[in-house]
């Protein structure tokens, strides 16, 4: 069975083909500045990468191009559109009412239209590029893999923001958290890893990239996660503050006179590890400036750790326990010395681990780094929300 897994951004199309018998990528790209003039890269394990600049009005006429490019006698894996089974989206948010992958229909597209306004930013594009497959596949069955899915069993006490309740009623203000494709995959890896069975742990996953996030995942259900009502809530990220005093929002509104989109771009886009070192965004400068004695660097480390580190403590606690702790993603995957600060003196809760298979960890496999008699077990774990896309996507095909 073949897979074609599409991920649009407001700009961008990525997508990859798998073939589902063995698990293989036959092909992956990336369309960028859609609408903006417009690229695309597609890559084939066994040959060099093609690029290309061209015309990209719209996500229809990003797909046009992969869809040829991937029947392309030059280029292409497939002979005919048709060889494709099922089509999976990443789609960011599910409203309240999308609790699980599902099929896609002119239904569900309706759906996804009422709640734009919540999901203004990833909405659309997702949106367009089903489109795009309903008229250019229309006989491919297509299955929408949600980003907040995961977290349609979180108790309400724990998605209720404390303002009026009105709120949540008539705006849908509440928690939704995200990248729960990642945090569903990885808990799942883990348990495969142990070969204990997922109902039995209780496990944190840290998420962490230019976007983190950090959820509970007790008996294989997510219990609660750090981002909120959008991806801008929790710990300090590359370029969004995380959780602040709401206040200060308001604050600088007053005496700067921003307006709410500014102040937006602010706590989004100039905040983080970019807003307090002032040099950049991308952890590992971060880090190497903090090494070689930047403050503001340092800082901006301590400031992100710190809030691993709360609420590792906090999940361990509403969980009453912990088994095992992931780290995942750009910086959770790669970097050594970030795990190394957000373990040390966690021993109280059980988690210690091996400095020496810390460092000499060995990249793109599930690698445990856990000190021996440590209680919890604490794994490195790729993650690959591609792949279970795909997988959801076979399993909804089939039926
Ligand atoms: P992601 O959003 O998952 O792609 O992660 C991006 C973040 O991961 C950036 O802050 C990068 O600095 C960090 N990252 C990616 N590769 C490495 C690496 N090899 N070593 C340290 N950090 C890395």
């Amino acid at each position: 069975m073949k897979i074609l897994v599409l991920n649009a951004g407001s700009s961008s199309l990525k997508y990859q083909l798998f073939d589902m018998d063995n698990g293989d990528v036959l092909a992956k790209g990336n369309c960028e500045r859609i609408a903006a003039g417009g690229s695309i890269t597609h890559k084939r394990p066994d040959a060099e990468n093609f690029y290309e600049e061209l015309d990209l009005p719209d996500h229809g006429a990003a797909l046009e191009r992969v869809l040829s490019l991937l029947t392309s006698k030059e280029y292409g894996v497939i002979e005919s559109i048709k060889e494709i089974d099922a089509v999976g989206h990443r789609v960011a948010h599910g409203g309240e009412t999308i609790k699980e992958s599902t099929r896609i229909t002119e239904s569900t597209i309706r759906y996804l239209e009422e709640i734009v306004p919540i999901n203004p930013l990833h909405g659309p594009p997702a949106i367009a590029g089903m489109k795009a497959c309903m008229k250019l596949m229309p006989e491919i069955p297509q299955v929408g893999v949600f980003d907040t899915s995961f977290y349609s069993e979180i108790e309400d006490f724990r998605y209720i923001y404390p303002i009026p309740y009105e709120y949540y009623e008539k705006d849908h203000i509440r928690r939704y958290g995200f990248h729960g494709t990642s945090h569903r995959y990885v808990s799942g890896e883990l348990a495969k890893a142990l070969g204990k069975p997922i109902e039995e742990l209780k496990i944190i996953t840290c998420h962490l990239g230019n976007g983190s996030s950090i959820t509970a995942v007790d008996g294989g259900k997510a219990i609660d996660t750090s981002m909120g009502f959008t991806p801008q809530e929790g710990i300090a990220m590359g370029t969004r503050s995380g959780s602040i005093d709401p206040t200060v929002v308001t604050y600088l509104m007053k005496t700067h006179g921003y307006t709410a989109q500014e102040v937006e771009d602010i706590i989004n886009k100039k905040s983080g590890l970019l807003g307090v070192s002032g040099l950049s965004n991308d952890c590992r400068n971060i880090s190497e400036a903090a090494e070689a004695g930047n403050y503001r660097a340092d800082l901006a480390m301590k400031i992100m750790i710190n809030g691993i580190k709360k609420h590792i403590g906090a999940y361990t606690a509403e969980m009453n326990g912990l088994d095992a702790l992931v780290f995942t993603a750009g910086i959770g995957e790669n970097q050594a010395s970030t795990r190394a600060a957000v373990c040390e003196n966690m021993s109280y809760l059980g988690i210690e681990i091996d400095p020496e298979k810390n460092e000499n960890f060995t990249r793109g496999v599930p690698f445990d780094i856990t000190k021996e008699g440590a209680s919890v077990a604490t794994w490195i774990i790729p993650t690959n929300e591609e792949y279970m896309i795909a997988i959801d996507t076979q399993r909804l095909a089939k039926n």
